[in-house]
């Protein structure tokens, strides 16, 4: 019997591990569930699997998670404390599916315990992946990867002989307006950027998805887990979203996983590791699929791609800057405050007018993420009309 936590637990990723957890009820056990303040979901899920302990970040959230849990013996707790408490109550394996930054601290807390803890949520591993790994070096915690690219890039790994990798193959869908020109994607609303071709995910990471941030997000993502340079990181463009990524030797063998387009794939390669467990997906039709397609990534038309890559190369803050821009920039957009290309714009704006001293500990990552949050709704409100 595995004990469970799920941090984000209401969220896309959240609800996919849930839906593989309640499928396997005498191999998991769920001990606590967060959300930010969607409290019908999380109390509905924390009663069905019998949780131990639910809490919301928001704590005015509180009283309503209190009164929907009345009689059924699971505890409450409210505010980002209460999230942190729930991710260091000692558990087999720990799912990181906060959306954004707000989830490093509750990454932290649940590395801090030593166990298994499973990176969905990118976004603390690109502003603070130095202090991430060394907490898990410390606490002897194992990482696992959740994304689809790094989690197919996982499988494909030989973590034994890094030497003999030529290159890692990321690829990207493309997004919604893989296809649009530059004026085009001046028009374009919320509704159209979170309608991904090829994915059913959350608002924020479904924008990034469509400013390609998000597969920028995952370049530094890579770097961050796999013993290569960045320099060996490659995007790709391949819109069928067939083979999540792939691993080139330098014999030349090139190595892929392919799968269906659904997060519970790599979420139950995770939830299983080292063994396999079965999903509810039918299999995947090669036949169906017919052909697959690899193009360039267009940097022009996508300049998180280049932005990215440059706070990658830099290092230090500019990868917690960038990160803290892109969710400034992408609330706005998605709040209709700002155009779409202006999102990029910011997050470029905020990178050249903020150069802080390189964070080396998770309060001064907090800090440089504060700083760069407030600089760029500055630039927000500069560009709105
Ligand atoms: P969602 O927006 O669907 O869910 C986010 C979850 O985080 C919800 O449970 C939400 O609670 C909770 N949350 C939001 N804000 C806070 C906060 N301030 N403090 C604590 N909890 C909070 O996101 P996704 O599931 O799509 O994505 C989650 C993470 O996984 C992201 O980092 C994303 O990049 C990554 N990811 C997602 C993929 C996908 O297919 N969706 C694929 C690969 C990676 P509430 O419901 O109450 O708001």
């Amino acid at each position: 019997m595995k004990t469970v936590t799920i941090l984000g637990a209401t969220g896309s990723i959240g609800t996919s591990t849930l839906d593989l957890i309640e499928r396997e009820p005498e191999r998991f056990r769920v001990v606590a569930l967060t959300a930010n303040c969607d409290v019908e979901r999380l109390a509905t899920a924390a009663i069905r699997t019998r949780a131990a302990f639910a809490a919301v970040a928001d704590a005015s959230c509180l009283p309503a998670l209190r009164e929907a849990l009345a009689g059924t013996g699971i505890a409450a707790g409210g505010g980002p404390e209460a999230v942190c408490e729930a991710a260091r109550m000692p558990v087999d394996w720990t799912m990181g599916a906060i959306v954004g930054c707000a989830g490093l601290s509750p990454i932290m807390a649940a590395i801090e315990q030593g166990s298994t803890v499973v990176l969905a949520n990118k976004e603390p591993l690109v502003s603070a992946g130095d202090v991430i790994l060394a907490a898990a070096a410390r606490s002897g915690a194992t990482l696992l990867p959740a994304d689809s690219e790094h989690n197919a890039i996982f499988q494909c790994f030989d973590f034994a002989r890094p030497e003999r990798i030529r290159r890692v193959i990321l690829t990207a869908s493309g997004g919604p307006f893989r296809d649009f020109t530059r004026d085009q994607m001046a028009q374009v609303t919320p509704e159209q950027a979170v309608a991904h071709p090829n994915w059913s995910m959350g608002a924020k990471i479904s924008v990034d998805s469509a400013t390609l941030m998000n597969k920028g997000l995952e370049l530094i993502e890579a770097a961050r887990l796999f013993p290569v340079a960045q320099a060996q990181i490659e995007i790709v463009l391949h819109r069928q979203s067939v083979i999540h990524s792939m691993v080139e030797y330098v014999d030349g063998s090139m190595l892929a996983q392919l799968g269906p387009s659904d997060m519970r794939v790599p979420i139950a390669h995770t939830l299983a590791w080292p063994d396999r467990m079965a999903t509810p997906m039918p299999p995947l039709d090669l036949v169906a699929v017919g052909r697959l397609d690899f193009e360039a990534p267009d940097a022009d038309r996508f300049p998180a791609l280049r932005l990215t890559r440059a706070a990658l190369i830099a290092g230090g803050a500019k990868p917690a800057i960038l990160n803290a821009a892109n969710e400034v920039a992408v609330a706005a957009f998605l709040d209709r405050r700002i155009g779409f290309l202006e999102i990029a714009a910011i997050v470029e704006d905020t990178l050249a007018g903020y150069d802080p001293e390189d964070p080396l500990t998770l309060e001064a990552v907090l800090g440089v993420d504060a700083e760069a949050r407030r600089v760029a709704r500055e630039r927000v409100k500069d560009c709105v009309h």
